[in-house]
């Protein structure tokens, strides 16, 4: 598929994410564990309802890995999953009312609370210079992945993937003078985050490092 691009919104808010006016950057991990949650919680509601599911309670978790070699986090779960049409709906223009009111607290110059303003999947292009979501819907037999560097739209296309649910793989930017980022491919770091994070959610989380 062609590239397309984001929605005029959308792209405000992307491009306050990639310029990075927010000092909080760590606040992207909380986001994408927070989502992992939310695709768990619906499709345990889903399972509820099905007298033969393939999935129990006991299997649900999400998986945060690091991979050194590659420079990449990322943040995994078997939780409901995304069509290709979900992606494009979902990932395209976010209407985030958490960010909006983020974005309404930038312009009204910083504000130490905005911590607690949900940003949102954007928030990833705080840190990632390349984010790929790779994600199959639950009950479906196809995955897909969208791809995009933030600025200059993003593509969805068809892939493989094992079993349902969805990888959010960040590629961490480069450190730029006093902008460090490489902090977040460092295990104890990480793990620091991700403890602060996982208060609130319910579901296991596994962190796992590639190091060569
Ligand atoms: P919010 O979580 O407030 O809806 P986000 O910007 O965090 O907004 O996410 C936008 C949407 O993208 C979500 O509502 C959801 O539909 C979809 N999404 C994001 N991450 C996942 C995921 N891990 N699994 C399934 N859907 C996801
Ligand atoms: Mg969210």
């Amino acid at each position: 598929m062609a590239k397309r691009q984001f929605k005029t919104e959308s792209k405000r808010i992307l491009d306050m994410m990639v310029n990075s006016i927010y000092t909080h950057k760590e606040i992207f991990l909380r986001e994408l564990i927070s989502n992992a949650s939310d695709a768990i919680d619906k499709l345990n509601y889903k399972v509820l309802t099905e007298s033969d599911s393939k999935v129990g309670k006991d299997d649900f978790r999400i998986d945060v890995k690091i991979d050194r070699d590659a420079k990449t986090v990322t943040v995994s779960d078997n939780g409901i999953g995304m069509t290709a049409d979900e992606m494009e709906k979902n990932l395209g223009y976010i209407a985030h009312s958490g960010t909006l009111e983020f974005k309404k607290e930038i312009d009204d110059k910083e504000n130490e609370s905005i911590g607690q303003f949900g940003v949102g999947f954007y928030s990833a292009f705080m840190v990632a210079d390349d984010v790929k979501v790779v994600s199959k819907a639950y009950g479906s037999e196809e995955a897909n992945i969208w791809e995009s560097d933030g600025v200059d739209g993003y593509t969805i296309k068809e892939c493989q993937k094992d079993g349902f649910g969805t990888d959010i793989i960040l590629h961490i930017k480069d450190d730029q003078g006093s902008e460090e980022y490489s902090e977040f491919l460092e295990t104890e770091r990480l793990r620091e985050l991700v403890e602060k994070y996982s208060d609130y959610i319910r579901w296991p989380i596994h962190m796992t490092v590639d190091e060569s």
